[in-house]
């Protein structure tokens, strides 16, 4: 009886359902297909995902099988059909333009953290995206505030008025890219700025990097109003009475506890004890406040949680909010609300 694998080529169609737009879905499928000798197309439709896989039978069966087991992180495969379809005989694997019309049921999943790859970036001298606020890769970055319809491709979401630099766009198209085909990617030459804003709607003068001189009021005691994904937030210095006070006078917000943004894990710890289940949920994806007890010697002003055994924390889910927290230095009092009138100032991205 032979042993051998079934070199019988075979076409299959498959139907990925589930979380898989904005998630790199589409480029994880063009890298398995290459590394299994695949010919075929992937596409995003209103549902999910649309697979056509040709090649010898055991292959398409390896392929079939890990496009739900090597799923990248962001993924959540509910489900794989596939069915046979016949042989074409074309070669090569290419990611086709999406389907348009039919009932929009795909689930665009949420916004994710900045990834430690991104960060990297972010803190490198040398790099093109050295302290770009709006950094971003198909692993994280904003999704579900941006789009505007299914779908998720650039010319559906917000992104679609800036068009990608010569760079930008070698790395939305090279396949072993972890921006390949990422909507959102930018940089400082072809993306969204960020400006430091007065009340009145002008741009603070003088300023050469709007998130250092953000960081500097927060440090003389203003009110900022920082717009991040999906709102405004309104952020004082943590340690200072007088602005802390003076946040709570404009929101008359008497004595309901703050959340505060704090820049990293030991930042935290200065303030809280974290357990091992409260600092995996602090450092997940979704960047949730999380509750946990309050250290004596926690360094913020009182009437940050007046009475509260706990403080609520977080830390930064943008590249905005890294360079904020840790040019600050300090934790930062980040609480929900529109600049109204509260505001000193806007940091906010155009
Ligand atoms: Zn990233
Ligand atoms: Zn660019």
């Amino acid at each position: 009886m032979s042993t051998r694998p079934d070199e019988t080529v075979r076409r299959v169609r498959a139907r990925v359902d589930g979380t898989v737009q904005g998630v790199g879905y589409r480029p994880f499928v063009y890298r398995l297909a290459d590394e299994l000798g695949i010919a075929g197309w992937v596409l995003n439709d209103e549902r999910g995902v649309v697979v056509e896989a040709e090649g010898p039978a055991g292959a398409v069966e390896a392929f079939v099988a890990r496009l739900s087991a090597d799923a990248p992180p962001l993924a959540e495969v509910r489900g794989v059909q596939a069915e046979p379809v016949a042989v074409v005989g074309t070669p090569g694997f290419e990611i086709v333009a999406s389907e348009r019309g039919g009932a929009a049921t795909a689930p665009v999943t949420p916004d994710s953290a900045t990834c430690a790859d991104c960060l990297a970036e972010l803190a490198d001298p040398d790099d093109r995206r050295h302290r770009y606020p709006f950094s971003n890769c198909t692993n994280c970055g904003p999704r579900f505030t941006i789009v505007q319809g299914i779908p998720y491709d650039r010319p559906l979401t917000t992104m679609a008025g800036f068009e990608m630099c010569d760079a930008c766009r070698a790395e939305y198209e090279d396949p072993l890219d972890r921006r390949f085909h990422a909507q959102p990617n930018a940089c400082p030459a072809c993306g969204p700025q960020v400006r430091l804003i007065e009340r009145n709607g002008s741009d603070v003068e003088g300023v050469e990097d709007p998130v250092r001189a953000a960081a500097q009021d927060l440090l003389d005691g203003r009110i900022l109003a920082v717009k991040g994904l999906g709102g405004y937030h309104l952020a004082c210095r943590a340690d200072s009475e007088e602005a802390v006070g003076a946040l709570r006078a404009r929101k008359h917000r008497e004595d309901r506890p703050f959340a505060l943004l704090v820049a990293d894990v030991d930042a935290a710890r200065r303030l809280v004890e974290l357990d091992a289940a409260e600092e995996a949920l602090l450092t997940s994806r979704a960047r949730p406040i999380v509750l946990a007890r309050r250290r004596p010697d926690a360094d913020i002003a009182a009437s940050i949680a007046p009475g509260a055994p706990d403080l609520g924390l977080m830390l930064p889910y943008t590249p905005l909010h890294h360079l904020l927290a840790h040019d600050a230095g300090v934790p930062l009092v980040f609480t929900s609300g529109t600049p109204a009138s509260w505001a000193s100032r806007w940091c906010s991205g155009v």
